[in-house]
């Protein structure tokens, strides 16, 4: 079964998604999603560039070979628009293997674990009532685990809450959504925020606690510090957290410094998870052989596909890290399903975000996984369980969006 086409398909329906379908020479196609939130077009060029003329003639099944190719062959290792590009492959050629075989795509990975995805939603508000209605909301829609995120008191516009209007200019601009949010705005340059930490480290435990309060002591609670602390400022957070028992405390310090997660975990029994910005196995060492985290974030779509991250996981395991992916609406369907896939084959699965994609990606993107009981699960449908629509996708052009930056309140650049 040999490669025959390979096509970069760009849409906009709700948000920008890049997507790579693989075709072989007896008709079958797999999808690969490399979307790159606000730098989409770089891993477009380097596919149709660089990637596409190199795979057309390749034997399809030869999945590892492919992989490897890519990333040994290519020189220039790692960085997200290389292996977001060599996700796209891994995972299309995995979703050919399994339409080959006649299986869903996670019977190739060992078949099920578990019976579905544990997964956890996004609650958020300006001030605790709007907070306290979207963690309604979210329970009544079946979620059983919830990030919170609020407004922090003298900063206008804050990551991860949706409430404001300032917030909602993305793709749910213009509709009912209250709480939905969507953090890349269409735009030409991206929208500037401020930020304050020593505002936001006051203002935070008062928060758990009024939500343990109101929620009680069993519903699992997550927080997103978004890369924004130093060390320091992390531990003391970690620590005010622990009497409200959070499933995780995600991304407290740009973990680029490993080591910076010594003295972290040294004042803190908070779990922590890191990784979602992270792109191999190699960002990863000292954070899993010195067990610094509890969760792995990376996607599929940013890992290296099935492949990379399947031997991230794999490498957790041995130190009893589990998964806990990353999954906002900037994973399109294809890269979700794929983490469905991965998710219910592997030993060590932990949880996964699930915002739920718009209405606009589903007439694009035809899935077959299902939400229920605050589960994801996959369809007994051949290969990942998804479709793309080309002609809906017509009528959705590629738009420029950004992911906001930040800037502390003398001007100075911050981490967003
Ligand atoms: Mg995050």
């Amino acid at each position: 079964m040999f490669i025959e086409k390979a096509e970069v398909l760009i849409s906009s329906p709700g948000r920008n998604f890049v997507t790579l379908r693989i075709t072989t020479d007896d008709g079958v196609t797999g999808l690969g999603d490399a979307t790159l939130n606000g730098r989409e077009l770089a891993v477009a060029a380097y596919l149709r560039e660089h990637v596409v003329p190199l795979l057309i003639g390749r034997d399809a099944h030869r999945i590892e070979d492919t992989w490897q190719y890519l990333y040994k062959g290519a020189y220039w290792r790692r960085g997200p628009v290389t292996m977001a590009s060599i996700a796209a492959v891994d995972t299309a050629l995995w979703d050919i293997k399994a339409k080959a075989a006649g299986l869903p795509l996670y019977q190739l990975l060992g078949g099920r674990s578990r019976d579905g995805l544990l997964v956890y939603g996004h609650a958020s508000g300006a001030e605790l009532p709007e907070l306290f209605d979207s963690i309604n909301e979210h329970l009544e829609e079946g979620y059983r685990a919830i990030r919170v995120q609020t407004g922090i008191p003298g900063l206008p516009s804050v990551y991860g809450v949706a409430s404001s209007a300032n917030a909602r200019t993305g793709s749910d601009a213009g509709t009912d959504a209250r709480y939905d949010y969507e953090p890349a705005r269409r735009n030409a340059v991206p929208v500037e925020e401020s930020w304050d930490t020593r505002a936001y480290l006051r203002h935070i435990p008062g928060v758990f606690e009024a939500v343990r309060n109101e929620f009680g002591p069993e519903l699992p609670l997550l927080h997103d510090g978004h890369h924004r602390m130093t060390p320091m400022q992390a531990a003391k957070l970690g620590k005010s957290l622990e009497p409200y028992d959070l499933f995780w405390l995600e991304d407290v310090t740009p973990a680029e410094n490993q080591e910076a997660l010594r003295l972290v975990r040294q004042h803190t029994t908070t779990p922590l998870a890191i990784g979602e910005v992270f792109n191999t196995i190699w960002d990863y060492k000292t954070l899993i052989e010195e067990q610094l985290i509890d969760y792995v974030r990376s996607p599929v779509t940013h890992a290296g596909g099935i492949t990379g991250l399947r031997r991230i996981f794999d490498y957790a395991s041995i130190y009893q890290i589990k998964s806990g992916a990353h999954g906002p609406t900037d994973v399109s369907p294809v890269g979700l399903s794929a983490a469905i896939h991965l998710g219910l084959a592997i030993p060590n699965f932990g949880i996964q975000e699930y915002m739920r994609h718009a209405p606009a990606t589903h007439e694009v993107f035809r899935t077959t996984f299902t939400f229920a009981n605050g589960m994801l699960d996959a369809a007994d449908a051949p290969g990942l369980g998804v479709e793309y629509d080309d002609e809906a996708a017509a009528a959705h052009p590629y738009e420029a969006a950004y992911l906001p930056v930040n800037r502390l309140l003398d001007g100075s650049m911050h981490d967003w």
